[in-house]
């Protein structure tokens, strides 16, 4: 959970409890009424939706000009108008008419500290992929990958001393959910 370890920039403070953590961020969502699972559940409809629209991007436009060379080797054929009508597509991934999606894929996939602890039963989702929503409320929010299933599966939402927390409260305002 520490810097370091799990994941490079940590996901407590040195000195924090996880108990705490969690504790804290459960009473915030307790006073506007939102729930962990629907967090989870309107966060993931947004990634899963967008990655569906860059999957079906990547097939339209990649699949004509890919060549199969042998069984575990293909080659792509791109050119430079392919290229600039692919980045058009992916730049603007839009869901629900009101929230724009961008993804930065990491390198490697981020994996559940609770894994390592033999603890994690939940299912891991979009852990090799950051995110940014924008709303058409104006509001912005970057997070891991790995976020929806903290928040679903162990009700963490990292700590507020780390790069990767994404606040509850502001989760929740960008989803609609408060
Ligand atoms: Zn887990």
């Amino acid at each position: 959970m520490w810097p370091g370890r799990s994941s490079e920039s940590g996901f407590l403070g040195r000195d924090e409890r996880l108990a705490d953590v969690i504790a804290a961020d459960a009473e915030s969502l307790g006073r506007i009424g939102v729930t962990h699972e629907q967090l989870a559940d309107a966060l993931d409809h947004i990634l899963d939706s967008a990655l569906a629209q860059l999957e079906d991007a990547i097939e339209r436009i990649l699949d004509p000009i890919t060549v199969r060379l042998t069984d575990d080797l293909v080659e792509v054929k791109v050119d430079d108008s392919t290229l600039a009508r692919l980045k058009e597509e992916v730049a603007e991934l839009k869901i629900d008419d009101r929230y724009w999606v961008d993804f930065a894929v990491c390198l490697g996939e981020q994996h559940c500290p609770w894994e390592v602890i033999g603890d994690c039963s939940g299912v891991v989702k979009h852990a090799s992929t950051d995110w940014t929503i924008t709303s058409s409320s104006g509001a912005q929010l970057s997070g891991p990958g790995l976020i929806s299933h903290l928040i679903r599966s162990h009700h963490f939402f990292e700590s507020r001393r780390v790069e990767y927390r994404v606040e509850p409260i502001e989760l929740a305002q960008l989803l609609d959910l408060a």
